[in-house]
């Protein structure tokens, strides 16, 4: 399974539109690995994490093409996780060419929030309704914590998310041909049904993404910092979730108690992870 990380940036993107700090100042300075687009991720062509707002600017700079993209995995719909304005151009009116049909999972309370936002974008316009559906040429299929879809060559379990509970924030396991990926942002402390779940299906990941928003000694809401990155490796090693290869990656990044990416990758991999960085592809 090879996964593409589209952006690694949190909702601030990385350098911030108006700060001067160092970390953002080496972003400018730097290029690069230093600067992060809001996050997203491919696994192979077909399947998106998160119809972000910047999956675009991503594609242009890889040379990926998303119009590929059959099934799309949002983890919640938060602004720089989804942008309504692409859904929209699937609509007729738009004279997009060999549209692929499109599956959308997400938590019930998710697919409610996409739809809000798109009806901002076009009058009337929802997902929860079949004519909407079929004229966007998609699908949804709601999901909640532990259920499981086989999608093309991938089979893929939502887990639930502490990181506002409201909305659904889901976590996303993806599994190919007997490899297993962890995506897990936006989130706070994994809960204990979670790692349930991954233990009661046995799973043990051979790579996984982590949200690291904040960098060390700097804890802040909804999101993990870089000392609670390293707490919950510990509890996923220890409830046996980890193989003994797993690649363990950092992502969701801003710049608060940061430092920049050659640094930071310094720090954490004396912590036993890496940093991602946009356009990073792995093989699992
Ligand atoms: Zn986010
Ligand atoms: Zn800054
Ligand atoms: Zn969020």
């Amino acid at each position: 399974m090879r996964v593409t990380f589209l952006g690694t940036g949190a909702a601030t993107a990385c350098p911030l539109v108006f700060c001067r700090c160092p970390v953002c100042r080496a972003g400018w300075e730097r290029g690069g690995k230093d600067l992060r687009r809001r996050s997203s991720a491919l696994i192979g062509e077909d399947t998106l994490i998160d119809l972000g707002p910047d999956i675009m600017s991503a594609a242009f700079a890889f040379g990926v093409d998303i119009g590929q993209v059959r099934y799309c995995l949002q983890t919640h719909a938060h602004s720089d996780h989804f942008d309504a304005g692409h859904l929209i151009t699937r609509l007729p009116e738009y004279a997009v060419r060999d549209l692929l049909p499109l599956t959308i999972c997400a938590s019930p309370q998710t697919i409610e929030r996409m739809s809000s936002r798109l009806a901002l974008e076009e009058e009337g316009a929802t997902l929860l309704d079949k004519t909407w559906q079929r004229r966007l040429s998609l699908t949804v299929r709601p999901m909640e914590h532990g259920d499981t879809e086989v999608l093309g060559a991938r089979r893929v379990t939502a887990v639930e998310s502490a990181h506002d509970i409201s909305g659904g924030s889901l976590l996303w396991v993806v599994e190919e041909k007997g490899s297993a990926f962890l995506y897990a942002t936006d989130t706070v402390r994994l809960t204990d049904r979670a790692l349930s779940l991954f233990h009661d299906r046995g799973l043990t990941f051979d790579a996984a993404a982590i949200d690291h928003t904040y960098g060390p000694g700097t804890p802040g809401g909804g999101h993990l910092c870089a000392d609670e990155v390293t707490e919950e490796i510990s509890r996923l090693r220890e409830a046996g979730c980890l193989a003994p290869h797993c690649r363990l990656l950092a992502t969701h990044l801003s710049h608060e108690g940061m430092l920049p990416h050659r640094e930071m990758s310094q720090y954490a991999r004396s912590k036993g992870y890496g940093i991602a960085w946009d356009g990073m592809r792995i093989e699992i």
